[in-house]
Formats: C-alpha cells, sequence, structure tokens
C-alpha cells in the first residue's frame, strides 16, 4: 500500500543510502565480478558512480522538483491563479535486466521513491550475487512499505504483474516489454519501456578514423557488447572501410592485448544459453578479428565481422555481444536505407569531421538517443533524458527526467471571488459577438 512521505524524510532516507551504498561500494564491485567478471574500473564507471551520482543530485535537486509549479494563468479565466502540483502516481513496480543489473535496479527505484511513490523492485535472476545485494542493502534502508525487492525470474514477474500498480517501469528485452505493456494495459497503467534494438554506429569519409575506431572499440566492448546502447553495427563509407577495420585491429590489441582471454578488462557472457547464442551468430561469417571463445570460462573475444550479407542472422537480431559486424556504404541513400529497414534503435552514433554531414544525419533519422564522435557518452549526462522510441521504448528517465516520469502533475486553477464576468453564462442571446470582439482582443 502506498504510503505518502514528506520532502524531507525522502532526503534523509536518499541521505541514508548514498551512506551506505559508500560502505557497500566493495561489495558491489564485488558481486558484479562474481556475477560476470565485471573489471573494478567498469563497475565503478558504469554502475556504482552512476548511481551514487543520481542519489546526490535527488538529494540537492528534490525540493525544488517537488515543489508546486506556479504559472501565468489563462486571461480566459481572470481572475485566477494556476499552479502544477507534483502528486507521486502511488505504487510503482520496476523490473529490471541482468547486463548492468545494479545501475539499471537502483536508478528507477531512486527516481520513483524521490517523486514520492511506493516500490517494489523485480532484478534480474541472471546476476544473483548482485541482485542479492540489491535487495539487502535497500531492506537496510529503507521501510519495506516504502521499497521492497521480491527476487525470482519471469514467474516472480508475471505474478506481479497480475496485480494492479499505479505505474510500471520496465527495462528489457522488446518481446518481454510487449508482454508488460499487455499486463498494464488491464489496469490502464502508464508505462515506461527501456528496451533495446540495433543500434547503428556511421563512420564516413569525413572521420577522423584512428580516433572514431578506439572509441568504437571502447563503446563496444565494454560490458563485453552486453549494453543496451552499444553500437550494433559498424556503416563505413566504402572508400574507408579497410582502414578502419586495420585501425579496429589495432585498438582491441591496444586494449584487451593478443591473448583476449587473459585480459582482465573483458567481462564474460552472462550463461550458456546467450554464449550459445552469440558463437552461432559467428559461423559462416569473414571474421576479420577475434572469433575465439571457451564455453568453459563463457569467453567470447572482441571480434569484428566483415559483413555484406543483410539478411544474415547477425544483421536480424539484437546482438548484445562482443560481435561488431563492419558494413560499407557507396553512398548516403544507401546508408540511409539500411537504416531505415530497422525498427527505430534506441541510439545512433555518427563519426565525421563534418558538422553539416552529422547534423543531417541525426536529425533525419528516429533513434532514441546518441551521440556525434562519441559513443555511449549521452547515458552520462543526467541533464540529458534517456529512452528510446518506437521498439526501443516509451518514456525517459535520469535526473530530472526520472522524477518527473514518476510524477504526475496536477494542474489547478484557483478562481477568485472578487469578480465574476458573466459572458460564459447562458443564456447566451446574441453574446456570440460580443465573444468574438473579446476574443480577438486576447
Ligand atoms: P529480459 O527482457 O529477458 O528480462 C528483463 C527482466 O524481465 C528480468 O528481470 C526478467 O526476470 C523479467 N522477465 C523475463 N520474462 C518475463 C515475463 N514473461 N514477464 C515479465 N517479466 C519478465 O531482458 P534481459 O535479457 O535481462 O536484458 C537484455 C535486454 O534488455 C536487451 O534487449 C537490452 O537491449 C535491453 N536493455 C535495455 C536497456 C535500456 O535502458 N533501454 C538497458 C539494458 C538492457
Amino acid at each position: 500500500m502506498h504510503r505518502k512521505t514528506t520532502i524531507s524524510q525522502r532526503k534523509e532516507t536518499l541521505k541514508k543510502l548514498l551512506h551506505v551504498l559508500t560502505l557497500r561500494e566493495d561489495a558491489v564491485i564485488q558481486a558484479l565480478h562474481d556475477d560476470f567478471g565485471k573489471s573494478a574500473f567498469e563497475a565503478v564507471l558504469t554502475e556504482t558512480y552512476f548511481v551514487t551520482s543520481e542519489l546526490k543530485t535527488a538529494i540537492k535537486k528534490l525540493r525544488s522538483w517537488a515543489s508546486d509549479e506556479i504559472v501565468f494563468p489563462s486571461v480566459l479565466n481572470f481572475p485566477s491563479s494556476d499552479r502544477i502540483i507534483k502528486d507521486p502516481y502511488g505504487n510503482v513496480l520496476v523490473i529490471s535486466p541482468w547486463n548492468y543489473p545494479f545501475q539499471l535496479a537502483m536508478l528507477p527505484v531512486i527516481a520513483a521513491y524521490a517523486a514520492g511513490n511506493s516500490v517494489v523492485l523485480k532484478p534480474s535472476e541472471l546476476t544473483p550475487n548482485t541482485s542479492e545485494i540489491v535487495s539487502n542493502i535497500i531492506s537496510e534502508v529503507f521501510d519495506p512499505i516504502d521499497v521492497e525487492v521480491f527476487q525470482g525470474g519471469a514467474q516472480v514477474a508475471e505474478k506481479l504483474l497480475e496485480r494492479r500498480w499505479d505505474y510500471i517501469f520496465f527495462t528489457g528485452s522488446v518481446n518481454v516489454g510487449k508482454k508488460v505493456a499487455q499486463a498494464a494495459a488491464r489496469y490502464l497503467t502508464p508505462v515506461t519501456l527501456e528496451l533495446g534494438g540495433k543500434n547503428p554506429c556511421i563512420v564516413t569519409a569525413q572521420a577522423n578514423l584512428k580516433l572514431a575506431a578506439k572509441r568504437i572499440v571502447w563503446g563496444k566492448f565494454v560490458n563485453a557488447g552486453q549494453t543496451c546502447i552499444a553500437p550494433d553495427y559498424v556503416l563505413v563509407e566504402a572508400s574507408v572501410k579497410s582502414r578502419l577495420l586495420q585501425s579496429l585491429k589495432q585498438e582491441i590489441i591496444a586494449a584487451y592485448g593478443e591473448r583476449p582471454q587473459k585480459s582482465p578488462d573483458l567481462p564474460r557472457i552472462i550463461n550458456k544459453k546467450h554464449w550459445e547464442r552469440l558463437v552461432g551468430l559467428i559461423e559462416h561469417h569473414k571474421v576479420v578479428h577475434g572469433g575465439q571463445s571457451d564455453v568453459a570460462e563463457l569467453f567470447i573475444a572482441p571480434t569484428i565481422i566483415d559483413e555484406s550479407d543483410l539478411a544474415s542472422a547477425i544483421m536480424k537480431e539484437e546482438i548484445f555481444g562482443p560481435l561488431l559486424p563492419v558494413i560499407g556504404f557507396s553512398d548516403e541513400n544507401q546508408m540511409d536505407n539500411i537504416i531505415g529497414s530497422y525498427e527505430k534503435p534506441l541510439s545512433l552514433y555518427v563519426f565525421t569531421d563534418d558538422r553539416h554531414q552529422a547534423d543531417a544525419i541525426i536529425r533525419k533519422h528516429a533513434f532514441g538517443g546518441g551521440c556525434v564522435n562519441d559513443l555511449l557518452s549521452y547515458f552520462a549526462n543526467s541533464r540529458l533524458p534517456f529512452g528510446g522510441v518506437g521498439n526501443s521504448g516509451m518514456g525517459t528517465y535520469h535526473g530530472r527526467f526520472g522524477f518527473d516520469t514518476f510524477t504526475h502533475k496536477k494542474p489547478i486553477s484557483r478562481k477568485a471571488n472578487w469578480l465574476d464576468i458573466t459572458l460564459r453564462y447562458a443564456p447566451y442571446g446574441n453574446k456570440v459577438s460580443l465573444l468574438r470582439k473579446w476574443l480577438k482582443w486576447l
């Protein structure tokens, strides 16, 4: 049951959460390593830092986000004073995935609680160590009436979805997202869906190829490619394709060495099912670099594939692993057609030193968000909304956008009694001409 909390209570609890997270950071890093070999560096950069930084922002800004917004009244209603009241929705269900199991569970919980809701979190069953520590931290900090964790797999999530919620926030695959939307429809519950897709990364002949390759290798192979906003495939202008391939190889070796299985910086694939799926995607392709795998360690090397067949399996589904197909294009039309043949992606990236070219590309295509001359980094700015469009999702969060997502904006117009203009009341008689004159004047 939802219970109302004051802004001061919320701020105090968020401060307590920040304190506990600081104490437990090493344990979170260890859990992420135990779950799929994430390095401490990536755990801090892509998981714990985001959560503490979001918390600090929420603590600092909560009072201003939550206060009533006074707006200029409409002259039609004169005399009145108008405001927007920030109301929590009530009971919120958050379902989170395994690939950034700490960050993607905690960020929506923080935003939903900061906005005054009660929250139930169902974290992923595929990262048991991280989900356990998330559950422990939450039970240490929050009253279970305010935030509670239910652990388990699809069945637990389905059971939770049978209940009536005031808001549902889901992060995960498109297929499960559709089931969540169907369940939400039963009670017309509003939803945010943070989903995935095939994110293009465009490299034009005007790009700084060496730097582009370095950044692509970082953004693709961080978390072993198991990142919803990772580039799924590279579209490179044919005239510079072989130079880009060469630079990509060099950068992979520079980052992970000649024997990437020995690198402490490359996480493992989450489970055998996904490992088998990914190894299957490599088969029958021209591997330019990498391609090695080892089921005992759930290891797959950073792999570059020279791809020309858009009908191949690797170009049909979201890859979600350390495989990067590189496709040449001869003109912009061809590039547009390839991007347009997929559903609207979560992210799009373009590498070029030509500002006009970059602008034309980012304005032409529909996608959740993206970068020019970089990968992933737009995610890190909490002043930017994060979320997909079309098949890659609906709704946004991060920073203030998260608070707004979990807030019903209740408009109130308070009419004064000292004056009552009678024009609007029936009988209207021939008041229409007076009304027209008046509206013109407005
Ligand atoms: P998933 O959809 O398999 O699982 C996500 C969550 O849904 C888990 O907690 C899982 O237990 C639960 N779930 C599974 N079956 C369910 C069902 N039938 N009903 C209700 N809940 C169910 O996704 P995943 O494999 O954990 O994550 C990978 C996917 O998530 C990729 O497609 C990726 O692009 C996407 N993703 C998106 C974002 C984003 O911010 N947009 C972030 C991370 C991952």
